[in-house]
């Protein structure tokens, strides 16, 4: 029964005369690691919109709503910092691999958790025959840049890079139209969702 306490006395010892573990904080900054896993920060530059990152999200610490009745149409990426976990799955899955990145900052607490979100807005790319989403208009953009060559085997890419999109060109102006049978050569220089495209190689 004395060796326990003779050791438990010795620890205690070493543990005055030894330098302190615990940091001076608030009273000095704590510095973190340089790899340190602290508050995700969207970087809009290079953020498209893509939704990614809110599909690989384990806690819906993001979220993302598609306002279709909204003029222009638009995607809401919402990122509420008090429900994340900060593991890293939304920056290591990110399209663009660099629109959203784990940040140093780790002081995050406080009272009124609305103000602990964010929200980022996107125009988005309806299918200019029916009407759905197709992306956000970042998105084809990027898709387009990304590809190089390749782009130029999809119109919609084209029109995107170019500027005619839907509140620009002539066509796009008219309401999305149901597919009725009546495709036309020209529907091909539309923006189409990937069912309208294929509807359309069918018919013509
Ligand atoms: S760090 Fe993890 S929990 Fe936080 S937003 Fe990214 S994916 Fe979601
Ligand atoms: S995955 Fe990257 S580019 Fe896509 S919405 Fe998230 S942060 Fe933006």
């Amino acid at each position: 029964m004395r060796l326990p306490k003779l050791r438990e006395l010795r620890e205690a010892i070493t543990a005055v005369f030894s330098p302190r573990f615990t940091t001076r904080f608030p009273a000095e900054p704590c510095v973190v690691p340089e790899r340190y896993r602290g508050k995700p920060e969207f970087d809009l530059d290079k953020c498209i919109g893509c939704g990614a990152c809110v599909n690989v999200c384990p806690t819906e610490a993001l979220s993302q709503v598609d306002s279709i009745d909204n003029e222009p149409p638009v995607r809401k990426i919402t990122f509420r910092y008090d429900a994340c976990i900060f593991c890293g799955n939304c920056s290591d899955n990110c399209t663009t691999e660099g629109g959203i990145n784990l940040s140093n900052k780790w002081d995050l607490a406080g009272l009124d958790r609305e103000a602990m979100k964010e929200t980022h807005e996107f125009q988005l790319q309806l299918c200019e025959k029916c009407g759905a989403v197709i992306g956000t208009k970042k998105h084809l953009i990027w898709l387009y840049e990304t590809l190089g060559p390749l782009a130029y085997t999809n119109p919609s890419l084209l029109l995107a890079k170019s500027g005619e999109l839907a509140t620009k060109s002539e066509d796009l102006e008219q309401p999305p139209q149901q597919l009725d049978g009546a495709a036309q050569t020209s529907d091909f220089m539309r923006i189409l969702c990937p069912k309208c495209k294929c509807e359309l190689n069918i018919q013509l």
